[in-house]
């Protein structure tokens, strides 16, 4: 859905489908253009071509826009030191690290605000505590993701046959032609209703195994803000990672 804002005297903006692009007029210019840098959409435009061209360019672009900004937050990806007070994301909040030397074999306790490691800290190596930390993620993904999966077939009596927890790179879920539906443990990173979207998805394909209209009609019926969190996990999924 696109959607024209014109503010009075701040810069104008056309809504597109999950990002925001600003308007920019030239006297001088005399083609239309798309620019997309640090995760920012500007259109520049001649200053008397109509915001409605502009509009219907954007729309256009649309899915080379998508696309662009995804690419764009996978490469500003900071890369993970696994130090002292770096934000890690559970259930969509971010938690700090704290190492708390102790004698005693490598332990996780989640806390209010940190995630702390326990343990030999001092010699653990940056590979180690990752591993330690995806452990404890997969853990925790078993737990969560079986009883929202339990709850949300109460809810829309769609029963799978089994729940696998896995490590995937480039997928949150699947469902086979059996029942059996696995999950990406990183699933743990994300907002609950996004989580709850993915598990409706997976739940649907036990009813419809592709993804026909018929299909999306009835994720619309078990979860109606599907699209905002299909296009959360489009833009944002890469972020999803430690
Ligand atoms: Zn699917």
């Amino acid at each position: 859905m696109f959607v024209f804002h014109q503010k009075k005297i701040q810069m104008q903006t056309i809504q597109g489908d999950g990002f925001t692009v600003s308007v920019v007029k030239s006297g001088r210019r005399k083609t239309t253009a798309l620019k997309i840098k640090n995760g920012e959409v500007s259109i520049h435009i001649p200053k008397r071509q109509s915001i409605e061209i502009a509009r219907h360019f954007v729309q256009q672009k649309t899915p080379w826009i998508q696309q662009k900004l995804q690419h764009q937050a996978q490469q500003s990806l900071p890369e993970k030191d696994f130090k002292e007070g770096e934000s890690f994301l559970f259930l969509g909040k971010e938690y700090q690290l704290q190492l708390v030397p102790a004698e005693r074999p490598t332990t996780l306790i989640k806390t209010a605000q940190t995630i702390q490691i326990h343990g030999r800290v001092n010699i653990l190596s940056k590979t180690a505590i990752r591993a330690a930390l995806i452990t404890w993620y997969k853990q925790q993904a078993e737990l969560y993701l079986r009883s929202q999966t339990a709850f949300l077939t109460t809810k829309t009596g769609l029963s799978p046959r089994s729940i696998t927890v896995k490590t995937y790179k480039a997928r949150w879920g699947s469902c086979r032609m059996n029942g059996d539906i696995q999950y990406n443990w990183k699933l743990m990173l994300a907002r609950p209703d996004i989580i709850d979207y993915v598990i409706i998805h997976e739940l649907c394909h036990l009813q419809q195994h592709n993804h026909s209209a018929l299909f999306w009609q009835l994720v619309d019926t078990h979860c109606p803000n599907f699209k905002t969190a299909r296009l959360w996990l489009k833009n944002n999924g890469a972020s999803l990672e430690i």
